[in-house]
């Protein structure tokens, strides 16, 4: 192995990470720490804690942003930022997002025991509702600092009970006084567990994030007329479920020849009025659709198309409406290979894939150079309160993000 890599300290970050899931822990021994929350805001502080003992200067945004400053030599140059964002599911596990806050924190521990001074400066990063689960949309602190959603947008989103951001925030605390976004950052680093079963199945402890899936997300209206299942004999029907089944079953196969990027996914399924003695009149579908290329992505959009326009009768219509659209992603080259080489000094068994999740660093990747490092979750599991991760895997990914932000932060010598 390359002596001069670098290695965090694997026993305190796993003793952060079970001193965070204190917060908010679930019976099942998850958390759910949802945005805004008192526990959020119980969370907020005791990491804040943890960034200012390290020395770190905070700022909070408009949205509740959280900004942790380790200086840098030359105060100039923009920083090099890590983070992720330690709101969790109602269900949620003790690693999604807040492995990839305490891995920054961690590195920053390690650079000050090690005495190290780097030319940037390094920020830690924690973004306001990541999960989008208590307020819609998703990834929103990060939306809002990469210019995808306005600030009005996230604040006045409000979640069932009523209650929008903007009060949310100034309840617990953390209306900050800094404008979101709009100044120039180096590059951002995420480290985050897979969320899926590629890494563990694979045996595999890192994997080198070159970008993610893009998507759409589609309704599918079928529509027939209901009429009594007795009296009414087959060719007579305007069975809006019998459409929709060889529709569905000719969709779920369609990205088999799409391998392995392409993904088809039918999650929701209403009937109406869906009653025993009934022939459905009314069928309504959702359609997933994801790939990492944007050609291959419009290609099964445009063959989507072609199979709702052919799928209809005289008695039956079928109604296809995008919900919404994300172009795939593709991570900084530059960061990419500052992660692929640290992987490759630190000599650890890895995979370079491909975000089938949604993550904070994909909207940040529109205003930043960027890259993410994925580790791996037992049996894949994530938004559950079971997720679960080995130390040691966590410890090297977040070894492989203190290399990777150092190469990009300069080690002064
Ligand atoms: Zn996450």
């Amino acid at each position: 192995m390359n002596t001069s890599m670098l290695h965090i300290d694997g026993a305190r970050l796993w003793q952060s990470l079970m001193d965070l899931a204190q917060v908010g822990a679930t019976d099942l021994g998850g958390n759910c720490r949802l945005a805004l929350t008192d526990e959020d805001k119980a969370g907020r502080e005791l990491v804040s804690g943890w960034l200012r003992d390290a020395g770190l200067s905070l700022r909070v945004d408009a949205l509740g942003n959280i900004f942790a400053r380790r200086a840098g030599r030359n105060p100039e140059l923009p920083p090099v930022m890590s983070g992720s964002h330690i709101d969790t599911q109602p269900t949620g596990g003790r690693f999604d997002g807040n492995y990839g806050v305490l891995a920054a924190l961690e590195v920053v521990r390690r650079l000050n025991e090690l005495n190290i001074e780097t030319e940037a400066p390094i920020d830690v990063a924690i973004w306001t509702n990541e999960e989008g689960s208590r307020f819609v949309p998703v990834m929103m602190g990060s939306g809002v600092f990469a210019g995808v959603l306005t600030l009005d947008q996230a604040l006045n989103a409000r979640d069932k009970a009523g209650l929008c951001v903007r009060d949310e925030l100034l309840r617990i605390g953390y209306a900050g006084p800094e404008p979101v976004g709009g100044y120039p950052v180096k590059a951002y680093y995420e480290a985050h567990i897979e969320q899926g079963p590629v890494l563990d199945t694979e045996d595999l402890s890192v994997g080198i994030v070159t970008g993610a899936l893009g998507l759409y997300w589609y309704d599918v209206i079928v529509t027939g007329q209901e009429c009594h299942a007795g009296p009414s004999p087959m060719p007579y029907r305007r069975d809006a479920l019998k459409v929709a089944c060889g529709l569905i079953n000719e969709i779920l196969t369609f990205a088999d020849t799409r391998q392995p990027d392409g993904r088809v996914t039918v999650g929701e399924l209403d009937m109406h009025p869906n009653s025993r003695n009934v022939v459905p009149g009314r069928v309504r579908f959702t359609v997933d659709l994801r790939h990492s290329d944007a050609a291959e992505l419009e290609l099964m959009h445009t063959q989507l198309q072609q199979l709702i326009e052919g799928a209809g009768n005289v008695g039956v219509s079928v109604e296809l409406k995008v919900v919404q659209q994300m172009a795939p992603t593709l991570f900084d080259a530059g960061r990419v290979a500052n992660v692929r080489q640290a992987v490759q000094s630190l000599e650890l068994p890895h995979l370079e894939l491909i975000s089938g999740a949604g993550h904070d660093a994909v909207y940040l990747s529109r205003v930043i150079p960027t890259a993410m490092i994925f580790v791996p979750c037992i049996g894949g599991i994530s938004h559950n309160e079971i997720e679960d991760a080995r130390p040691d895997e966590l410890a090297a990914g977040a070894s492989v993000l203190l290399n990777a932000m150092l190469a990009d932060a300069g080690r002064v010598a």
